[in-house]
């Protein structure tokens, strides 16, 4: 037998921005840490939006593609999350399954190990029939795959459906480990249903409950944070590793690693905003952004505009071109002029660093659990304004749990928003949590913390995995 190959893993988003910039951040750390050949597959239609061409990559760094059924012109929206992922489950999966056995280059060493977005339950099918080992990669927070995983406890519990009329403070029972601390409204969107039939609800029950039957469980989170929560989840998924905050890890274990890509960013990062953001003080500026799926109402808007402008901080504010559901862009008069007066608005934001820029103060953001660790580890507070999927439990932690912002879900009215901003820009408890809070994340990246010697773990346990003798 001869010397052992480097192992050879395929990392596999679900394709949207928040899946691909968190799994790009694991192929990055493989890439400088060890001696891995990755891959690293998109949508087709992302692939094509991220700009990717024949001479992106090298020698140990492939980016394949695969189509997700979908002609084109579809939008990918929020609205269409469903039909998006039925059509990656059921269209995609011949071609992937083609692409496991068969070496697609002539010199490439075959696929020692699959890590696959945990919502895309047919890669573990796959792998099984193929005989590739499937590591199952969550990529939302570990309380919000905890809530899914306990749908059919809620259900025991009486907790789901949630009646009519039912009062949304009411505390939740039926979730082991976080008894009085939900109120039906922080659960995750797709559980706070009417109907047991739902589809969302149905679909995240079978998706998380399948992350069991992979080889491992990746969640980008840490001991320090979700400590109880991963106890919890390791009862039932064994190998649970917990690898974050991601982008904690690379900064500090990886300084100098250059990017795979120029950007991973589907939109076009605008970096003017970074020169508006050295011209202000230190602490002074509000950034709000929404990411890259929340939708809102022109009347939303408004409230939001009239909240911010009269708080009189100075804001950068991130509004996507599909941002407003079916409305045009146009605000009342009185309000374009404070809003050029004291603020700067634009299509996408390089957000890491803007978050990293000392002139940041306090983030409103939707709660995306990517946005809540970027701004964790930049020691930003934050002002919750929830949308969908994990988002509504994420602010209830971000707030009860870890003192690190305020959550206004379910509210959206100018008066409310003025004082929070306020309130949130200038609080120094708030701060002073996140700053604890992030110092903990840098110590589980230390080499003796917690999440650095879980990636050790993992890596060790993918070179077991790879066979192949050259
Ligand atoms: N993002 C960005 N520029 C923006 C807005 C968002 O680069 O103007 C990035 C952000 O840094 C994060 C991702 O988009 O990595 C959004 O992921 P998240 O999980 O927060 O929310 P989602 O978009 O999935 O709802």
């Amino acid at each position: 037998m001869g010397e052992l190959a480097p192992p050879h893993v395929l990392i596999f988003p679900f394709p949207a921005q928040g899946p691909i910039n968190c799994m790009i951040k694991l192929a990055e750390l493989f890439v400088s840490l060890t001696d891995f050949h990755v891959t690293f597959l998109n949508s087709e239609h992302n692939h094509k939006r991220l700009g990717i061409g024949p001479e992106s990559g090298s020698q140990r760094v492939r980016f394949k593609s695969i189509p997700d059924g979908l002609p084109e012109s579809h939008p990918r929206s929020a609205s269409l999350f469903f039909e998006l992922h039925d059509s990656i489950q059921t269209q995609s999966r011949s071609v992937f399954r083609e692409m496991l056995v068969k070496k697609v280059r002539v010199g490439e060493p075959p696929v020692s190990c699959v890590i696959s977005d945990g919502l895309m339950p047919f890669v573990v099918d796959v792998g099984e029939e193929v005989g590739v080992p499937v590591i199952s990669f969550r990529t939302l927070s570990g309380c919000c795959f905890w809530a899914f995983f306990s749908i059919p406890w809620l259900i025991e519990a009486g907790v789901l459906p949630i009646l009519d009329g039912a009062d949304m403070d009411q505390l939740v029972t039926g979730i082991p480990g976080m008894e009085g601390l939900l109120r039906l409204r922080d659960l995750p969107s797709y559980c706070q249903v009417r109907d047991l039939l739902n589809p969302g609800l149905q679909q995240m029950q079978v998706v998380t409950r399948y992350s069991a039957k992979a080889h491992t469980l990746i969640l980008n989170t840490f001991e320090a944070l979700e400590g109880p929560i991963l106890a919890e989840i390791r009862k039932h998924c064994k190998t649970t590793r917990a690898i974050g905050p991601l982008n904690a890890m690379l900064q500090a274990r990886a300084p100098d690693a250059p990017p795979l890509l120029p950007s991973t960013s589907l939109w076009l990062e605008d970096h003017s905003c970074l020169t508006w953001l050295d011209s202000h003080a230190p602490n002074s500026v509000l950034y709000v952004s929404f990411g890259s799926y929340v939708v809102m109402s022109r009347g939303q808007l408004i409230e939001f505009c009239y909240g911010i402008i009269n708080s009189r901080k100075p804001f950068l504010w991130v509004i996507r071109p599909d941002l407003l559901a079916g409305d045009e862009m146009v605000l009342p008069e009185e309000l374009t002029v404070e809003a050029k007066a004291r603020g700067r608005f634009v299509e996408w934001a390089p957000q890491k660093q803007v978050l990293q820029h000392p002139a940041v103060a306090g983030f409103l953001t939707h709660s995306g659990w990517n946005s809540t660790l970027e701004s964790l580890v930049a020691e930003v507070p934050m002002l919750c304004w929830p949308f969908f999927v994990d988002q509504q439990i994420n602010s209830r932690f971000v707030e009860r749990v870890w003192g690190m912002g305020l959550d206004m879900k379910d509210t959206c009215e100018r008066v409310v928003i003025e004082h929070l901003v306020s309130e949130l820009v200038e609080s120094e408890g708030l701060r002073t949590a996140t700053r604890a809070m992030a110092e903990k994340a840098r110590q589980s990246v230390d080499p003796s913390g917690s999440s650095y010697l879980e990636f050790e773990e993992l890596v060790n346990d993918i070179r077991a995995m790879s066979t192949c003798a050259i």
